[in-house]
C-alpha cells in the first residue's frame, strides 16, 4: 500500500546454523535484546510520524493559500482554518511527548559506563524502564499522522486523492504505523500492565489512595475560576491523575487478576494515560517556553496546550465513566460518578471563566484559529 521506499519481503530461514560466535547474548535470553530494540523502535516510529506530520502540515498550509473557491483562498474559510488550527496542535503536543521522552532517556542512560563488561545489560534496563512512555509514543504518534494525513486530504480536496500531489503519498505511508513495531491494540495492552501488575502484587497502594481521592474529589467545590495563564491546565491535569486512578482502582477491584483478560477496560486505561502524558507533556513544555519568552511570544504554545487540555480532559472524562460503569453499579458507582463530576466541575468548558470573558467569550478554537490566521502571509 505504502512505503515503497522500503523493501518488504518474506524470508524464510530453514535449516539455518549459526557460528557460535555470533550467539546474541547468551543461549535462550537473546529475546530479552530484541524485545528491547523493540522500545527503541517504537519510539523512534513516533519520532518519524512527526517528521510526516510537519510536512502533511507544510504542503496542506500551501496549498490551502493558493486554493481559491468562492473567490476566496480557501484558508480563509474557518473550517479549513480550523482543520490547521488542530493538525499543528497534534504537531505541538506530539513534539512535546518526544522532546520529553528522549529527555527521560537520555538522562536514564547518562550515568552508564560504556566501557564496562555489563554496559550492555545496563542499556536494556535502562531503556526497559521506559518501556511505557515508548509505547505511549507510538501509538500517539502514529494516530496523530494519521489525523493529520487524513485533514491534509481533505484539504487538497479532490486532489488530495490523485497521486500527483504528495499529500496522497503521506496518508498511504502514514497507515502502516499503526500496524508495525506491534500493532496498536497490542501496545495500548501493554501501556496500564506494570501498573495493573504492581497494584495486583500490593506493591501500590492503588485500592486507598483511590478512597482517600474519592473523599477529596466530593469535597471540591465547583465554579473554580482561574487567573494565572496556564493555571487552569495545571489544574485539570491534576485532577486528570486523581481521575485515572481512581478508574484504575475500580478495574483492580472489579476484575482482580483477570483484569490482563479484560481488553476494554484496560485498552481505556491505555488512552487515559496516553492523553495525561501528551496534555502534561506540553503543559510542562508551554510552561517553560512561557518563563523563557514571555507571553507574546509564547502566546501560540500556550493556545495549543490549552485546546488540548480540555479536549484530552473531556476524552479522560468519557474513558473514566465507561470504565467506572463497567466495574461498578448502584450506590457505590453512583458515588464514584459524583466524584468524577467534581473533578470537571471546575473546568470552564476552554479557558477560565475570567479569561473567557477577557477575550469576549471566545472558545479555544477560535482564539486558536486567529492566531494562526495572524502568522500565515496575508
Ligand atoms: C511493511 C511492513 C514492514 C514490516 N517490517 C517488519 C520488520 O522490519 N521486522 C519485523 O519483525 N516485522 C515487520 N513487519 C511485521 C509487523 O510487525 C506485523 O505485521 C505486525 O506486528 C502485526 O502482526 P501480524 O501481521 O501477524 O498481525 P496479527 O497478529 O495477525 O494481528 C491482526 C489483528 O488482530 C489484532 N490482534 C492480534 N493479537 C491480538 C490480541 N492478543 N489481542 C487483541 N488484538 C489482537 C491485531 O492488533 C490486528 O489488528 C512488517 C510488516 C509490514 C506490513
Amino acid at each position: 500500500m505504502g512505503i515503497k521506499g522500503s523493501s518488504t519481503r518474506p524470508l524464510v530461514l530453514e535449516d539455518v546454523k549459526v557460528p557460535v560466535e555470533n550467539l546474541l547474548w547468551e543461549v535462550g535470553k537473546g529475546h530479552l535484546i530484541a524485545f528491547n530494540i523493540l522500545n527503541i523502535g517504537r519510539f523512534k516510529l513516533a519520532v518519524g510520524c512527526l517528521g510526516g506530520v510537519k510536512e502533511a502540515i507544510a504542503l496542506s498550509a500551501k496549498y490551502a493559500n493558493e486554493r481559491v473557491q468562492f473567490g476566496k483562498r480557501i484558508s480563509a474559510f474557518p473550517l479549513v482554518g480550523k482543520k490547521l488550527a488542530e493538525m499543528n496542535t497534534r504537531a505541538y503536543v506530539l513534539e512535546s511527548v518526544i522532546y520529553r521522552t528522549a529527555g527521560l532517556i537520555d538522562a536514564e542512560l547518562s550515568g552508564i559506563d560504556h566501557a564496562s563488561p555489563d554496559a550492555g545489560v545496563q542499556s536494556a534496563k535502562a531503556i526497559a524502564e521506559y518501556a511505557i512512555e515508548c509505547s505511549i509514543n507510538k501509538v500517539f504518534g502514529s494516530e496523530a499522522l494519521d489525523f493529520v494525513a487524513d485533514e491534509g486530504v481533505q484539504i487538497h480536496g479532490g486532489y488530495g486523492y490523485i497521486q500527483e500531489y504528495k499529500i496522497e503519498r503521506i496518508y498511504r505511508d502514514s497507515r502502516i504505523n499503526r500496524i508495525f513495531e506491534g500493532t496498536n491494540e497490542i501496545n495500548r495492552l501493554l501501556i496500564p500492565g506494570t501498573l495493573v501488575k504492581r497494584a495486583l502484587k500490593g506493591q501500590l497502594p492503588l485500592l486507598q489512595k483511590a478512597q482517600a481521592l474519592q473523599a477529596e474529589l466530593l469535597q471540591l467545590v465547583p465554579g473554580r475560576t482561574f487567573e494565572g495563564t496556564l493555571e487552569e491546565e495545571t489544574h485539570l491535569t491534576a485532577m486528570a491523575k486523581k481521575i485515572f486512578l481512581m478508574a484504575g482502582a475500580a478495574a483492580v477491584q472489579r476484575y482482580g487478576p483477570k483484569l490482563e483478560e479484560e481488553q476494554e477496560a484496560l485498552a481505556a486505561l491505555a488512552d487515559i494515560m496516553i492523553q495525561l502524558y501528551a496534555m502534561e507533556s506540553a503543559l510542562l513544555r508551554a510552561k517553560k517556553q512561557l518563563a523563557s519568552q514571555g507571553e507574546e511570544r509564547a502566546a501560540l504554545a500556550v493556545a495549543m496546550t490549552r485546546s488540548y487540555v480540555h479536549d484530552a480532559f473531556g476524552q479522560i472524562e468519557a474513558l473514566a465513566k465507561e470504565t467506572l460503569s463497567a466495574a461498578d453499579s448502584g450506590d457505590s458507582l453512583r458515588t464514584q460518578l459524583a466524584a468524577l463530576k467534581k473533578a470537571g466541575a471546575t473546568q470552564s468548558g476552554g479557558y477560565g471563566r475570567a479569561q473567557a470573558a477577557d477575550r469576549g467569550g471566545r472558545r479555544p478554537g477560535g482564539r486558536l484559529r486567529l492566531l494562526v490566521h495572524r502568522q500565515t502571509p496575508d
